[in-house]
This record gives structure tokens, C-alpha cells and sequence, in this order.
């Protein structure tokens, strides 16, 4: 596929490639500080959190370990059903771990509030939630996220790891798609 053929599937750029990592750069502050002394572990969400994985991996000054799970959502088309298949999951034990989970983004939260309930009960210190994005007026469960990239509108995006069938996931910044590409 050409690059123009990639461009001319988006209607704008939601994220720029600059404004992505500034704004991961003041998180892996934020959890720099509020990790420090402790030993953290990040768990990444496959596939679409692979971006801001590496990303904010290497913008953290602290010792972090990695590792990653992947899941699928039960449910037809696009809604989530909060009902969670494992497909891969970790490799490291979480008794008295602190745990930050990685992700891509947070639509109805039903992912990652079944995630976060399963992965507390395997005896960490403590979970947290990390997001790229998040759209709150998708939400259909109270979820406590401690640390968000950008709050979006209801709207579709892809890009920096989000993929529209499987497309998309390698662009470095984050867009929302033109109709005629879904219609
Ligand atoms: P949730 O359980 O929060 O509704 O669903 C989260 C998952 O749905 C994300 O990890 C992602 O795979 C997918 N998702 C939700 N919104 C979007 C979006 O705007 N674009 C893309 N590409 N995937 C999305
Ligand atoms: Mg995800
Ligand atoms: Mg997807």
C-alpha cells in the first residue's frame, strides 16, 4: 500500500507524532515519581498497546519489568461485552507486585475493568491503569484510570497501535477514519 493511499483513507490527524510522545513523556514522569523506590511492572495490552508500550518504556528514568497479555472481548462487531477470553497471558507471578497496566484506549471500560479484577486477584501490591486514550462519554463502568494521555470524543480513531481490521496499528500518530473507508 502507498502512503497516499493510507492518507487519503484518514479524515484528520486527532494526535501528531510530537504531541503523542510530549504527552507520554510528562506520564513516564508522573510514574517515575510515583513509583520511585518501588520495583514496577508494566503489563501491556496486545496488540494495541505495543506502541505505547515501547514508547513510555523508554521515556521511564526507573527499572521497569515487561510483560504482556493478550485478551478478546466476547461480543459481536465493535461493542465489547465485558465478558474476556485470556488468549495469552502473563508470564510473571503478581504476588506482592506493584502492576501498571498499558493500554491503547478505553471505550466502554468493560475490558479493562474485568482485566483489572482479574489481575488483583493474583495477589499484587497494587493495580493501576494506564491509558493513551480514553473516551468518557463511551463509559458504562466506573473505572478508576490513574493515568490518561488524552481524553476524545465518541469517535472511531486509528493509528499508533489502534487498528480498523487489522490495518492502520503502524502509523505514528492517531486519526480518525474517512467514511468511505468503513461504508
Ligand atoms: P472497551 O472494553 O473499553 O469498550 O474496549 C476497548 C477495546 O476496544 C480497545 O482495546 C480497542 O481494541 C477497541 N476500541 C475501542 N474504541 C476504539 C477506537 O476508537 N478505535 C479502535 N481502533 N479500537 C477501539
Ligand atoms: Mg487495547
Ligand atoms: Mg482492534
Amino acid at each position: 500500500m502507498e502512503t497516499s493511499d493510507v492518507q487519503a483513507d484518514l479524515k484528520h490527524v486527532l494526535y501528531s507524532r510530537e504531541q503523542i510522545q510530549q504527552r507520554i513523556a510528562e506520564l513516564a514522569a508522573d510514574i517515575d515519581k510515583d513509583y520511585e523506590g518501588r520495583e514496577l511492572l508494566i503489563v501491556g495490552v496486545l496488540k494495541g498497546a505495543v506502541m505505547v508500550m515501547a514508547d513510555l518504556a523508554r521515556a521511564l528514568h526507573s527499572h521497569v519489568k515487561m510483560d504482556w497479555m493478550a485478551v478478546s472481548s466476547y461480543g459481536s462487531g465493535t461493542q465489547s461485552s465485558g465478558v474476556v477470553r485470556i488468549l495469552k497471558d502473563l508470564e510473571t507471578d503478581l504476588m506482592g507486585k506493584h502492576v501498571l497496566i498499558v493500554e491503547d484506549i478505553i471505550d466502554s471500560g468493560l475490558t479493562l475493568s474485568w482485566l483489572k479484577t482479574n489481575l488483583l486477584s493474583r495477589g499484587p501490591a497494587t493495580v493501576e491503569i494506564c491509558t493513551l486514550l480514553r473516551k468518557p462519554a463511551a463509559a458504562k463502568v466506573d473505572l478508576d484510570v490513574k493515568y490518561v494521555g488524552f481524553d476524545i470524543p465518541n469517535e472511531f480513531v486509528v493509528g499508533y497501535g489502534l487498528d480498523f481490521a487489522e490495518k492502520y496499528r503502524n502509523l505514528d500518530f492517531v486519526g480518525t477514519l474517512a467514511p468511505h473507508v468503513y461504508e
